[in-house]
C-alpha cells in the first residue's frame, strides 16, 4: 500500500523503467527491485534528520498544521481486528486472522504522516523458515501443526509506533526496612528431655522517609495498532532504533501499511504506565535499607518529545481446531513470537510416562 496516494510522480517512479510492473522494496537492501524482469533502482539516501518532536507544542499549535492523509479503517467480520488503508485500496484478506473475508464499509478519518521508518532486512522467505524453526522446536505441539501452520498466509506489515523521550522528577514517600537480629530462647525436646537453646531471629526495623529522583527515557516504544497482540510484540524488542530512515513511499512498496489506532496522547499515558517500574525501582535504590515500601510518588514529566514511526512485522495466522493463531516475526532481528496451540494427547502421555518412571524409581529404591 503506499501512503501517497495524490502523488503521481512517485507512483510513476515505482513502475520498473524495463517492463512496467510495480517495483517492490527488496528486503535487507537500499533498493527496489522488479519481481518480474528482476531490474533493481536503488533509493536515493535522503539527508533529512531524523527529529524528536516537542509533545506539548505539537499538541497546541502544530497537530493542525501538519500534513494529514485519509485512511480507511475496517474491521475483519471473523476476527474483529481493525486494518487501516487508503480510501480506494482494498485487502483481499485479513492479516490477522486465517480468514479471507473483510467487510468493506469503514469509517474515514484523517491520521498523522509517519515521519520514519526501519526498513524490512528480513525477507519473506527468511521470515518462513524463522517460522518453521519455532514450530519445530515447540514442545507438546500437535504432530500436524506444521502443515496447517505451513498453508497459513504471511503478510508484511509495517506497524505504527510511537516513541516517547521524557525527564522525570519523582516526589516520594516511603520507608526503608533495616533488618536485625534478636536472640531468642526456645525449649525444645531433645532424646525425650526438655532442653532450653537459643536462636537469632530476623526482625525488620521500618523508618518513614521522603526524597526526590529524576530519570531520564529515551525511546519508550508504544505501539499504536490494536489490531496485535501486546504482550508478543513486546516480547520482539528490542528494535535497532538507529537504523531508522526518513519517511519514503518506495520502502512501503510491496507491503501493507498500517496507520495508527492508539492517538498520540493517548500513547503517552501507555508510555508513562512503561515507565511507571523504572522510577520505583530508582526510588527504591534511593530509599536503601534491606527493604523499601512506597506510600506516595508524583512525577513531573519534562522535556517530552515524540516520533511518529513504522516498524516491520512479518505476521501469519493459522487455523488449528476451531481456534486462530497467530505468529510474528521481527521484520529487522529476526526474532520469533507467536501463539501456538497445546497437544493434550502429547501432554498426557508425558504425564504418564512421568509417573510410570516415579513408579520405576519406587519399586528400584524400595528394595
Ligand atoms: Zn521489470
Ligand atoms: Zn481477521
Amino acid at each position: 500500500m503506499d501512503f501517497n496516494s495524490e502523488n503521481k510522480e512517485i507512483n510513476k517512479e515505482l513502475k520498473c523503467t524495463g517492463c512496467g510492473a510495480i517495483l517492490q522494496f527488496k528486503p535487507g537492501t537500499k533498493s527496489l527491485t522488479c519481481t518480474y524482469c528482476g531490474a533493481e533502482n536503488v533509493i536515493e539516501a535522503s539527508t533529512e534528520v531524523i527529529e524528536e518532536i516537542d509533545f506539548e507544542k505539537f499538541i497546541s499549535t502544530q497537530y493542525e498544521k501538519e500534513e494529514k492523509i485519509e485512511v480507511v479503517t475496517v474491521r475483519c467480520s471473523a476476527c474483529g481486528a481493525s486494518l487501516t488503508m487508503l480510501p480506494n485500496v482494498t485487502a483481499d484478506h485479513c492479516p490477522y486472522c486465517a480468514s479471507s473475508i473483510v467487510v468493506q464499509t469503514g469509517s474515514t478519518s484523517k491520521v498523522l504522516k509517519p515521519k520514519s521508518l526501519v526498513p524490512f532486512v528480513i525477507d519473506k522467505k527468511k521470515a518462513a523458515e524463522f517460522f518453521r524453526n519455532w514450530i519445530n522446536k515447540l514442545w507438546f505441539a500437535p504432530s500436524d501443526l506444521k502443515q496447517k501452520a505451513a498453508s497459513g498466509n504471511l503478510d508484511g506489515i509495517y506497524v505504527p509506533y510511537w516513541t516517547y523521550d521524557t525527564r522525570t522528577q519523582t516526589a516520594y514517600t516511603g520507608a526503608r526496612g533495616t533488618y536485625y537480629y534478636e536472640t531468642e530462647t526456645y525449649t525444645t525436646t531433645e532424646n525425650g528431655q526438655q532442653v532450653t537453646r537459643t536462636r537469632q531471629v530476623r526482625h525488620t526495623r521500618w523508618s518513614s522517609t521522603a526524597g526526590l529522583v529524576a530519570n531520564d527515557f529515551d525511546d519508550i516504544l508504544v505501539i499504536a495498532s490494536k489490531s496485535l497482540p501486546v504482550n508478543y510484540t513486546q516480547r520482539l524488542e528490542p528494535w535497532r532504533l538507529s537504523e531508522l530512515v526518513p519517511y519514503n513511499d518506495k520502502f512501503l512498496s510491496g507491503f501493507r501499511t498500517e496507520s495508527y489506532q492508539v492517538e498520540l496522547v493517548e500513547g503517552l499515558k501507555i508510555a508513562k504506565d512503561l515507565m511507571t517500574p523504572v522510577i520505583r525501582s530508582t526510588i527504591c535504590s534511593d530509599i536503601g535499607g534491606d527493604e523499601q515500601r512506597i506510600y506516595t510518588m508524583n512525577t513531573s514529566y519534562s522535556d517530552i518529545t515524540f516520533k511518529h514511526i513504522l516498524l516491520p512485522l512479518w505476521i501469519s495466522s493459522y487455523k488449528y481446531g476451531d481456534k486462530v493463531y497467530r505468529f510474528l516475526v521481527n521484520g529487522q532481528t529476526g526474532e520469533v513470537q507467536g501463539e501456538r496451540p497445546y497437544s493434550a494427547l502429547k501432554i498426557t502421555l508425558a504425564i504418564l510416562v512421568t509417573i510410570a518412571i516415579i513408579i520405576i524409581l519406587i519399586a528400584l529404591f524400595s528394595k
